[in-house]
């Protein structure tokens, strides 16, 4: 039955909290088990009696090989394979695993970005075992998530300042429900990414050396149909995506991963995963392995997974909806409550995070920038670079009364006493949802919709916890000592007050649309449109000074984040560049001399038998001037790309790149498919966007 064979190989793979209570001893686990909910030190003998447990169950598993498993500034994740075995003085083997190497490894990593806090002479990084998230075993290998810092303590890794941002989250909500009279144990994130990507036949990929190796098409020209037809979204799934779906569903299991919802997506060939959400980092940690076995598991049906944002124009890129709720002890803080007291602290809270959004929408903006994602962000098909809150239609009367003193009937109900007003029974907000909105409120949690499809979503919701904890802390300072008589009065007056300092935020309206661009300036809120005019907001001395408060990051840390992502960026498009050169000059214009020497053959030997040929000389002409356009266009990009190399910074890399490489690139993309329109089939060098986003 299905649900015994979902069941049993459901978290399988997983050194869950249930496999150590049954393996390690009870006094054992108990300490671990207080180590893990209750962030308490972690002693050497308790970390080598899990280590031993862990090994035994990995061994039993089929497992050979342990590794630190982390997540450097790259955003991507890493591993170092070691076997567990040691060698005997009899020249056999034993399968061993210390405390000592659970807890603590050293990758010899000098590559891994740092952003100069490691010089490469002191290329020490330290990997440390992150025991709130569980190992697991992939491929044989016992995976145990770490986080990865610098010799000098320093995080260079996306982990780490998750977990900081948690813990400044926690602290600050714990402050402000205790002025409500709650004292929870825990108050963690919950967090729910839907990922979206793209299947296209793998014999497709492998023939595009611009899939291959810059993870999107950097040619092609307009398909003769696109997304129009509004046909794939929600479509039937075909045989083989369902096939790959289904394994994938498998996998995912079998790691713990709660994958739940699988549908075809608005553009040909796109598709979307979404998992059930889960705590904030294990949710940041699973999507990293749900990307990491997409991309595997595709091969096996003959297919190739493409996780970059924008991968073909002309049809919608990919991204990734990140839902965030907050919950104290299991209760989410952002359902509005049935009662007034419950529907005041919810208020509170939606205060917290409109002023949260308002104080730092550029960090919020930086926290998603990438190459890969300016395709997308204010180009009709994700949410524009300006940040904004949209709450909908239950939601927005009430807080408009708030601000302008009015007392609404919200939805023809009356106004509770001390001014709390009557929440709507259902503010669940199923059907007006405003996918122009880059922060939207979905009935009890919020979803920023700004991510990109391939990034490790640690960015955002690190920006998001440390900002809500800012307001939170605001509240808590703001209200302790208050009278308990006055309190309610006191915290609506807080929240009113908020709310009308932070309103500029909040827009239901189209984001796509001009008018918008306007208000949101005459508003005073940033648009930052690309990368390199929103990663110095990571530098800028207020935003260092607010994460240093909340011990969430500090200079050196931002600074190396800021650099690495400076690099991750002018890298890629220097890696962008030199493949369209490649491609034009071994591809390209071999191509198109071939056949337009073809067809001039064709118009020489006709005219030998007094045949005028007038169409294919045409031909023949304009695939010349083409080639001739294409050549000089190809020796401009490489003369800038080589000048956007020589800058002296990062920054001034990204700013060349970004005025005057892409628009080359985009010139040179230009010419190319502007001849590939003429081009004979049989002389075109790859897959043309009709055969890749149409395959049967
Ligand atoms: P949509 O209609 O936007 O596609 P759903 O309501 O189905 O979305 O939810 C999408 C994602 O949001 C799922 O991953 C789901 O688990 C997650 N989600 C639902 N409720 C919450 C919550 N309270 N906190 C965080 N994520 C949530
Ligand atoms: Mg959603």
């Amino acid at each position: 039955m299905a649900q015994d064979r979902v069941g049993s190989i459901y978290g399988s793979l997983v050194f869950t909290e249930a496999v150590m209570q049954e393996r390690l001893p009870k006094p054992t686990y108990k300490e671990l088990s207080h180590v893990i909910n209750d962030g308490e030190p972690l002693d050497i003998d308790i970390a080598n009696e899990v280590a031993h447990a862990m090994k035994e169950w990995a061994l039993e598993k089929g497992a050979t090989h342990y590794t630190h498993w982390f997540q450097p500034l790259t955003g991507i994740t890493s591993e170092k394979h070691d076997s567990f075995i040691t060698l005997k003085d009899d020249g056999n083997v034993l399968m061993t695993f210390s405390g000592k190497e659970l807890v603590q490894g050293e990758p010899d990593a000098s590559s891994f970005p740092s952003g100069g806090i490691r010089s490469t002479f002191e290329a020490r990084g330290y990997t440390v075992w992150d025991p709130t998230s569980p190992a697991f075993i992939k491929d044989e290998v016992l995976c145990i998530p770490t986080a990865f810092i610098s010799y000098t303590g320093e995080a260079l890794d996306k982990k780490t300042p998750l977990l900081r941002s948690q813990v400044a989250l926690e602290k600050q909500a714990k402050r402000l429900l205790a002025l409500f009279g709650r004292h929870p144990k825990r108050v963690l994130t919950n967090i729910g990414p839907e990922q979206e990507y793209f299947l296209i036949r793998e014999e497709d990929f492998q023939a595009r050396p611009d899939l291959v190796l810059c993870g999107r098409t950097l040619f092609g020209c307009e398909p003769s149909k696109g997304q129009e037809l509004d046909e794939h979204y929600f479509g039937a799934i075909r045989p083989t995506v369902n096939e790959f779906m289904k394994e994938l569903d498998n996998e995912l299991w079998k790691l713990g991963i709660p994958a739940k919802t699988k549908h075809n997506e608005v553009a040909p060939c796109q598709h979307e995963l979404a998992p059930i959400y889960e705590q904030g980092s294990a949710a940041v940690d699973n999507n990293l392995l749900a990307m990491e076995k997409m991309k595997l598991l595709a091969s096996h049906h003959g297919l190739a997974c493409l996780l970059a944002e924008k991968p073909f124009a002309y049809v919608n890129g990919s991204g990734k909806h990140n839902n965030w709720s907050l919950s104290s002890d299991g209760y989410n803080l952002l359902e509005p409550g049935d009662d007034p007291e419950h529907n005041l602290q919810f208020l509170v809270i939606l205060a917290c995070l409109v002023a949260a959004v308002d104080e730092h929408a550029d960090l919020i903006r930086a926290s998603v920038a990438s190459a890969g994602n300016d395709h997308r962000l204010g180009a009709d098909e994700a949410p524009p670079a300006i940040v904004s809150v949209f709450l909908g239609d239950n939601l927005s009367p009430v807080v408009e009364a708030l601000v302008n003193g009015t007392h609404s009937k919200a939805h023809g109900r009356e106004l509770m006493d001390l001014g709390v007003p009557a929440l709507p029974d259902v503010i669940r907000d199923n059907t007006d949802r405003n996918r122009t909105s880059p922060f939207a409120f979905t009935g009890n949690k919020f979803e920023l919709r700004m991510c990109g499809s391939q990034q490790n979503i640690s960015d955002p919701n690190v920006v998001i916890n440390t900002a809500v904890a800012e307001q939170f802390d605001r509240f808590a300072t703001d209200l302790e000592g208050v009278p308990a008589d006055e309190f309610k009065a006191r915290a609506m007056a807080w929240v009113r007050e908020t709310l009308r300092d932070h309103q500029r935020i909040i827009f239901e309206g189209n984001g796509y649309s001009d008018d918008w661009e306007k208000e949101a300036g005459e508003r005073g809120l940033a648009n930052l449109r690309s990368t390199p005019e929103a990663l110095p907001v990571l530098i800028d001395p207020a935003n260092i000074a607010f994460f240093e408060k909340y011990a969430v990051l500090n200079t050196a840390e931002l600074n190396a984040q800021y650099i690495s992502k400076c690099e991750q960026y002018e890298k890629l498009l220097n890696i962008e560049a030199n493949t369209m050169a490649y491609m034009v000059r071994h591809l390209y214009l071999p191509a198109l001399i071939d056949y337009s020497g073809n067809v001039a053959t064709s118009v020489a030997t006709k005219a030998k038998i007094g045949i005028e040929a007038s169409a294919e000389k045409e031909i023949v002409r304009t695939l010349t001037a083409g080639i001739d356009t294409i050549y000089s266009a190809v020796s401009d990009l490489e003369a800038e790309n080589a000048e956007a190399q020589g800058k002296p910074t990062p920054q001034e890399q990204c700013n060349y790149y970004l005025s005057v490489v892409i628009p080359a690139m985009e010139h040179m993309r230009r010419t190319v498919d502007a001849m590939e329109r003429l081009c004979g089939n049989d002389y075109w060098p790859v897959p043309s966007y009709n055969e890749t986003l149409f395959y049967v």
